[in-house]
């Protein structure tokens, strides 16, 4: 096994079993919503990740294990990044999809996913889905460290509403669709790969799975509380 695949891996067992200290490291500033509980509660579904994700038919529960084992899998069994570069996935649950200049002037960049995902209401427990669930990574290139850092946003529970967002949960193609994607903005914007291979989704919901969901409401979605749900979508600036 290559060195640096060796490396890879063993970034990823320390990242795994570190990131609730992790989190905010070296993370842009945050917006002001940052529910404690609901960050503990993170942490504590990626412990008993793989039992729920068997039990639950609708894959409501966040769960950061997945992503960050997806990620892995497609870099060292994929090769989705292939120039020797050590790259980690990290969570940050209150980063916004704005790069200031001084940001920006250390490497980091910024792109929108917004992906199919579903939810279960931590009081009422009621469950829905959304194609419009809005996902930013941001992400850098130096001196051979690559570094993607995810947050999903949260959605309120139409019954109950309020600022109580929940976190979303995924079926393991779209976390493989959406970190496709996102290896794709990095071949293209870290290493100036021509558009040749192009991941099919652009990042917006398709016309299929708009039909399958209930229009999007604004009030009860997280990201368009801040101002950039993917109705706006952006794209790497
Ligand atoms: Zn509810
Ligand atoms: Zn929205």
């Amino acid at each position: 096994m290559a060195a640096w695949k060796m490396k890879a891996m063993l970034s990823f067992v320390f990242q795994t079993h570190s990131c609730s200290q992790d989190i905010n490291r070296d993370a842009p500033a945050a917006e002001p919503h940052s529910p404690l509980e609901q960050h503990q509660r993170l942490i504590a579904s990626a412990g008993s990740a793989s039992v729920n994700r068997q039990s639950i038919n609708m894959d409501t529960e966040w769960t950061a294990s997945l992503w960050l084992d997806t990620f892995n899998e497609l870099l060292n069994e994929d090769n989705e990044l292939d120039y020797g570069d050590r790259w980690t996935l990290n969570f940050n649950y209150n980063q916004t999809d704005r790069v200031t200049e001084e940001e920006r002037r250390r490497g980091w960049k910024v792109s929108t996913y917004c992906a199919r995902g579903n939810f279960e209401c931590a009081s009422c427990t009621r469950t829905w889905a959304s194609a419009r669930v809005v996902l930013v990574f941001r992400y850098r290139l130096l001196r051979g460290q690559g570094t993607v850092i995810m947050r999903p946003f949260g959605q309120a529970c139409l019954r109950c509403r309020g600022n109580n967002f929940n976190l979303p949960g995924f079926a393991e193609k779209e976390v493989e669709q959406a970190l496709l994607r996102q290896f794709y903005k990095i071949r293209k914007n870290c290493y100036h790969e021509e558009d040749g291979e192009k991941a099919e989704d652009n990042g917006r919901p398709s016309s299929e799975s708009e039909e399958k969901t209930k229009p999007h409401k604004n009030h009860l979605c997280q990201a368009c509380r801040v101002g950039h749900c993917c109705l706006d979508d952006k794209d790497d600036n």
